[in-house]
């Protein structure tokens, strides 16, 4: 509400929720740099970043063959390296911009993490654990829900999956 004595001079909501967008693509975009370094890895493509007041302080892409390391996803390689950088386990206002949505594994860390924002490009619909099969990233059982946004650059992060498993065949 504006008062008389001074008018505020915020954007109308239209402009601000594309300038989130315009944001968001920008980030996704070195989420899905992470992602091509997994393909050359010949990893499942998935990659994420990890932004704090406008700077990436932890980013990673999924490579539990090469790493023998079953939880060598995109999100705990990235999530790792961004506690060391603030030498914090909890992340609190940090978001995280990831290609593919995450599975039940990486979604826990996230809460656990507490991270503030959770940014990602495609849905999982086998093993999605935001949207899909669970929602654990907004489960009010639990003491940390996450702000999501989803779809962001979602034909890119798509594409890289669908080549991948194509060539695979
Ligand atoms: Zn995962």
């Amino acid at each position: 509400m504006q008062s008389s004595e001074g008018k505020t001079k915020r954007p109308p909501k239209s402009s601000r929720v594309l300038l989130e967008n315009l944001n968001d693509e920008f980030w996704m975009n070195f989420a899905l740099a992470e992602a091509q370094q997994a393909v050359a890895a010949n990893e499942v493509p998935i990659g994420a970043v990890i932004v704090l007041d406008n700077r990436i302080i932890g980013s990673g892409y999924n490579q539990p063959i090469s790493k023998c390391d079953p939880t060598a996803h995109a999100e705990i390689v990235a999530l790792r390296e961004a506690a060391r950088h603030v030498a914090n386990y909890r992340l609190t206002d940090a978001t995280m911009y990831v290609t593919i949505e995450p599975c039940a594994m990486c979604a826990g860390a996230l809460v656990n993490a507490r991270i503030k924002r959770l940014v990602y490009g495609a849905s999982e619909p086998r093993q999605g654990a935001v949207n899909s099969i669970f929602q654990i990233c907004t489960n009010s059982s639990l003491n940390h829900q996450i702000e999501i946004t989803a779809g962001i650059k979602e034909a890119e992060c798509k594409t890289f999956m669908q080549a991948f498993f194509k060539a695979r065949r």
